[in-house]
């Protein structure tokens, strides 16, 4: 089936806001009788949660922790794009258009960036508007710095906790209308499945984490913005609880998943040290501004940094790319920093490192010049490596961080099931095949604030809204389903960790499907997932009961679904038979290296239909049609 993203006509300069002025409209007397459930309270879900509520619309919203605050989000260090052009440095929201769309490999669809631009000024003046602390330069103006993928400076950022400050924008906001009775705001709830009435998204089934009761909630639409899966790879920048649960239940339940195989590896990460280390942590790409990444000459050269001299070190990115240096995007940094080690020049105990220093930037602005825009980064790699990073370089090495895959959604954000949008993480959107930095949390905060209150109008306007129990059938058959699964998940009493399954899972991921790929270790890591899903529920050890608090029941239903979804990324990364942006297939290369695509053959977003456990899904496309960038070979140089 050929999918429609449902773009409107017109110069894309003005198709929002077109469409804006097309959408049918809902009376504020109607909203009011509307009832919409937000799943996920980040910054996509919280923005949007609060802004529905503004507007009228009678929110639930619904998270797994104790608070809305301590969503992934929290965790967004460098900052978030925006063309305000401050700088005076020749951006736009055209070329921040650009750089997007060919930051992701020409992958994403033209007029979604657009928009996303559009908005990206709108967000900072919101965000400011509610007391968001940016940084500021001398003159008083906020102050930006760079990220990878633009020859501009237009990250917006407060210090290296962008993504707190925003995150406690949202919840102000949200907590307003919590306050005001418009927001109904269920903490610790987490959503097994979604329910369909005549097609429609109409509702959801929840556990009460507590105390393990289920619940069931119906409204007119349900959003999705419940985050990214990168932890299916077990080890990643990830917040421990992330993952793709409720996103794979709306898939069982017909959502098309775009893109699955679309992961995006950071390069500079703290190294893996250990078998038994369950986190990795991010050190943020702003610090590519000042620092300069190196490895020595020579394979095998064991000197510590401060020893090895000027003229026996490759400044490779600068080297290999003049006009973008350490600004390369993250997967181009990726993949040489894994060049480099795979050649033997990696550093640190592991030989999997290359440096990060900043000596040349503290000698020429000064520590104190450092400490004010990167202090508390560096103090947590001081805490973790108990290394002081204003004295050795950095090491650092890529590591998953986020995922460019979720599921499909039109130009209203709306999946292909009538009344389920998807938002932020959670959808396929606007990165294509690799996502600049800074550009996740202005899509999420795009989405939330800005889109999303204006295209789901558009659905409930044409729709009158539903006499809907929870007592109909449907609940009722999704909450049996819903604890048949917990029950077969109790009842495996079995010997090994569910860790141990997930840790197998997400090695034979990054093995196979991680940095680069190739055909033959897909087909061999599709039989090796099937394997450990056969395993899994022969021998999986789930302690406790499904009526109380049990988080080991919790990860166990995560871990399960991560073994079916880790398959469908195989089976995506196995049909798209090119490499573009974080899809490397060794395959298909250039003579330097870099991503070949194929646009005769792969120009396409592609969206994957459920047809039952253990059979293969469904390929559907989304023809992309660029009229406002030429596609070419992305270089950097
Ligand atoms: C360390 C780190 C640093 C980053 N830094 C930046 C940066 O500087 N700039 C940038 O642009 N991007 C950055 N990113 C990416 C960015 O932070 C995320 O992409 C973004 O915050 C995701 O927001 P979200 O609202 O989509 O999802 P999340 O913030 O992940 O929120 C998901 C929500 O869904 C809920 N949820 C999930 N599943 C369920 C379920 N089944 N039932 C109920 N609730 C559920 C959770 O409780 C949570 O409320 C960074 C990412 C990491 C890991």
């Amino acid at each position: 089936m050929l999918l429609d993203g449902k773009v409107p006509g017109g110069p894309i300069a003005e198709k929002w806001e077109r469409h804006q002025f097309e959408l049918k409209l809902v009376n504020p007397a109607n909203k009011r009788k509307f009832n919409i459930i937000v799943v996920g309270t980040g910054l996509g879900g919280g923005a949007a949660a609060a802004t529905l509520a503004e507007l009228g619309y009678y929110v639930k919203a619904f998270c797994f922790q104790d608070s809305p605050r301590r969503a992934h989000s929290i965790a967004a260090q460098g900052g978030i794009n925006a063309a305000k052009n401050y700088p005076n440095d020749g951006d736009s929201i055209h070329r921040l258009f650009y750089d997007t769309v060919k930051g992701g490999d020409f992958r994403a669809r033209e007029a979604n960036v657009h928009r996303l631009a559009e908005c990206s000024n709108l967000i900072i003046d919101h965000c400011v508007a509610q007391g968001i602390p940016f940084a500021r330069d001398y003159g008083g103006l906020l102050a930006n710095r760079s990220f990878g993928g633009a020859q501009v400076s237009r990250t917006f950022y407060a210090r290296g906790q962008t993504g707190q400050q925003l995150l406690l924008g949202a919840y102000s906001s949200l907590s307003r209308q919590i306050a005001d009775g418009k927001v109904e705001m269920y903490p610790r709830r987490e959503m097994l499945d979604l329910v369909l009435v005549n097609g429609h998204a109409k509702g959801i089934v929840v556990r009460n984490l507590i105390t393990g009761e289920f619940e069931r909630h119906a409204a007119d639409a349900v959003v999705l913005a419940t985050g990214g899966y990168g932890n299916v790879f077990f080890l990643s920048t990830n917040a421990m609880g992330s993952n793709v649960s409720a996103n794979f239940a709306a898939y069982r339940k017909g959502a098309f998943f775009a893109n699955p195989c679309f992961t995006q590896i950071h390069p500079t990460c703290i190294p893996v040290h250990g078998t038994y280390q369950s986190k990795l942590t991010l050190m943020s790409e702003s610090l590519r501004n000042d620092g300069r990444v190196w490895v020595p000459k020579n394979p095998g050269d064991k000197r510590p940094p401060h020893q090895i001299p000027e003229g026996e070190r490759d400044y490779y990115l600068e080297n290999k790319y003049p006009s973008f240096g350490n600004l390369v995007p993250r997967d181009v940094a990726s993949r040489n920093a894994k060049e480099q080690c795979d050649a033997g020049k990696g550093v640190g105990d592991t030989g999997l490192a290359v440096y990060l220093d900043f000596n040349d930037a503290i000698k020429r602005d000064g520590e104190a010049v450092i400490r004010k825009k990167y202090g508390n980064l560096f103090q947590m790699y001081e805490k973790i490596t108990a290394d002081d990073p204003y004295q050795t370089p950095m090491m650092i090495y890529p590591a998953v961080h986020y995922t460019m895959g979720g599921l499909w959604v039109d130009y209203n954000l709306m999946s292909n099931v009538p009344g389920l949008f998807v938002l932020g993480e959670a959808n396929f959107s606007d990165h294509g095949a690799n996502r600049l930095g800074a550009s996740a949390l202005m899509q999420g905060l795009a989405d939330g604030y800005f889109v999303l209150p204006y295209t789901i109008g558009g659905y409930l306007a044409g729709h009158t809204k539903g006499q809907l129990s929870t007592s109909d059938r449907a609940f009722v058959e999704t909450e049996k389903n819903v604890r048949d699964r917990i029950d077969k998940l109790l009842a495996i009493n079995g010997k090994r960790t569910v860790d141990d399954f997930h840790r197998r899972l997400g090695l034979i991921l990054w093995e196979y499907c991680g940095m680069a790929r190739n055909n033959a270790g897909l087909e061999k890591a599709r039989g090796e997932i099937r394997q450990l899903k056969g395993e899994f529920w022969e021998d999986a050890m789930v302690p406790g009961g499904g009526d109380v608090f049990n988080q080991s029941l919790e990860k166990a239903g995560r871990v399960a679904d991560f073994l079916e979804f880790g398959e469908l990324m195989v089976i995506d990364a196995l049909a798209r038979q090119e490499s573009c942006g974080g899809h490397f297939n060794e395959d298909f290369q250039t003579e330097e290296n870099e991503a070949r695509r194929d646009d005769e053959n792969f120009c396409h977003v592609a969206a994957w239909q459920y047809q039952g456990e253990d059979q293969d899904p469904e390929f559907h496309k989304e023809e992309l049609q660029f009229e406002n960038v030429k596609l070419t070979q992305r270089s950097y140089k």
